[in-house]
C-alpha cells in the first residue's frame, strides 16, 4: 500500500529524523550544557534500544530517508553499536554526530555499517581553550581521533559554535585548516537554550564569518551550491582542499526548506528544534497504540518558521528566555 509522506501544512516533506540516543554526555561544553549539569530522569523514563528500533521504524515506513543519530553525545549509550547496526539495515542513510572522543572504539562498527561520514564537534584547536570550553581534559584525544578518522578516509564536517570572545579569534585558523585537507568546516551561530547564558551580543553572525573571511581572502572566497535541503551556507577558498559553511539558524533562518523532525532520547517527538510542544511516542508505544496519526499530528502543526518565533525587523531576534530543554537534552 502506498504510503503518504510527511509532508506539513506549507508543503514541505519531512524524510529526515534526528535521534537523540541520549541526553548523557562526556563532556560539559559551555554553550550546551548548564554548568551543574542536567538533572537525569529514571532509566525507565528513556528509550530502549528495542524502543529506538520500532520508532524509527514506523518513520521509514512513514517515508524518512535519514536519520542522524545525536544527543547528548551518542556514542557513550552502552548499546550504541547495536542501535547503529539495527538502524543500517533499514535502508536509510544513517549519519551521526559526535565530539570525538570515543570513536576510536566504534570506527570498526562505522565501516562495517557502511557509515563513511561523520560530523564532529571541534571548537578549538589549543588544548587548554579546549579543556575550558568543554570542562574536560579530552584535548588530546578529540585531536587525535579526528585525524585518526581523516586517515581512514572518512568524509567529515567539522562544527565550531563560534561565540564572541571564547573562540571567535581562531575562525582563520579553522579554515586554514581547510587549505589541505578535505573537510567541510562548518561555523554554527550560537543559539539559545536553557541554561547557556546566551545573549545576542555573544554571537558571531553569518555576516561576520564571511566579512572576516573576505577580509582575508578577498575574492578567492566563492560561494558553493547548497543542497536541497541543506541548513548551511557554503563556501570555498580558491584552491583549498577543502571547504567551509555557516549554519545561521539565529540571523538566517532556513526553515522554508526544513526536512527535519526529531525524537527526544526520552521518546518525545519535536518537529522544530525551537518548539516548546512535544508529543509522546513512548508512552503512546508503551501503551499499544498507534504512532501513525500522532506523528502526521505534530508535522501539521509544524509553524512556517523557528516553531513561530518570527524574526524581528532586524532580522535577528529569537528571544533568550524561550521555554526550552537544555541543547543536550534535545538532541542537536
Ligand atoms: N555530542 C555530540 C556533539 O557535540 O557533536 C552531538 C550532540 S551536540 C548537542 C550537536 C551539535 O549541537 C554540536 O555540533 C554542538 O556544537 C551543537 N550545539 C550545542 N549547543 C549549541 C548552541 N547553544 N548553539 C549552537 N549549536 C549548539
Ligand atoms: Fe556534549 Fe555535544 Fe553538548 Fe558538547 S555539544 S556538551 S559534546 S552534547
Amino acid at each position: 500500500m502506498n504510503v503518504q509522506p510527511l509532508v506539513d501544512t506549507f508543503g514541505r516533506k519531512h524524510d529526515y529524523l534526528r535521534i537523540s540516543l541520549t541526553e548523557r554526555c562526556n563532556l560539559r561544553c559551555v554553550y550546551c550544557m548548564p554548568e551543574q549539569g542536567i538533572e537525569l530522569k529514571p532509566g525507565s523514563s528513556y528509550m530502549q534500544k528495542d524502543e529506538v528500533i520500532a520508532i524509527a521504524s514506523e518513520f521509514v515506513r512513514l517515508g524518512v530517508r535519514k536519520i542522524r543519530l545525536t544527543g547528548g553525545e551518542p556514542l557513550v549509550r552502552k548499546d550504541a553499536a547495536e542501535i547503529i547496526r539495527a538502524l543500517s539495515g533499514m535502508g536509510v542513510e544513517l549519519a551521526i554526530t559526535t565530539n570525538a572522543v570515543l570513536v576510536d572504539q566504534f570506527v570498526d562498527v562505522f565501516e562495517e555499517c557502511g557509515i563513511r561520514a561523520l560530523n564532529v564537534s571541534i571548537d578549538t584547536f589549543n588544548p587548554e581553550r579546549m579543556k575550558s570550553i568543554v570542562r574536560r581534559d579530552y584535548a588530546e584525544r578529540i585531536l587525535r581521533n579526528i585525524e585518526m578518522l581523516q586517515k581512514r578516509n572518512f568524509k567529515l564536517k567539522l562544527n565550531a559554535v563560534l561565540v564572541k570572545g571564547m573562540n571567535d579569534d581562531e575562525l582563520i585558523d579553522f579554515i586554514e585548516y581547510t587549505r589541505h585537507r578535505n573537510v567541510e568546516f562548518r561555523f554554527i551561530e550560537f543559539m539559545p537554550f536553557d541554561g547557556n547564558k546566551w545573549d545576542k551580543s555573544r554571537c558571531v553572525s553569518y555576516e561576520d564569518i564571511l566579512n572576516a573571511a573576505r577580509n582575508v581572502y578577498g575574492e578567492k572566497v566563492t560561494r558553493q551550491i547548497d543542497g536541497p535541503n541543506d541548513t548551511a551556507r557554503h563556501f570555498r577558498v580558491d584552491g583549498f582542499a577543502g571547504s567551509f559553511a555557516v549554519i545561521s539558524s539565529i540571523t538566517n533562518p532556513f526553515c522554508d526548506t526544513c526536512n527535519r523532525l526529531r525524537l527526544t532520547a526520552d521518546g518525545k517527538m519535536r518537529n522544530c528544534l525551537f518548539s516548546g510542544a512535544e508529543t509522546d511516542l513512548l508512552a503512546a508505544l508503551r501503551n499499544g497504540e498507534a504512532l501513525e496519526p500522532l506523528i502526521r499530528k505534530s508535522v501539521e502543526k509544524k509553524k512556517a518558521i523557528r516553531a513561530g518565533y518570527e524574526p524581528s525587523d532586524d532580522n535577528a531576534d529569537v528571544p533568550s528566555d524561550i521555554n526550552q530543554r537544555a541543547m543536550v537534552a534535545i538532541g542537536g
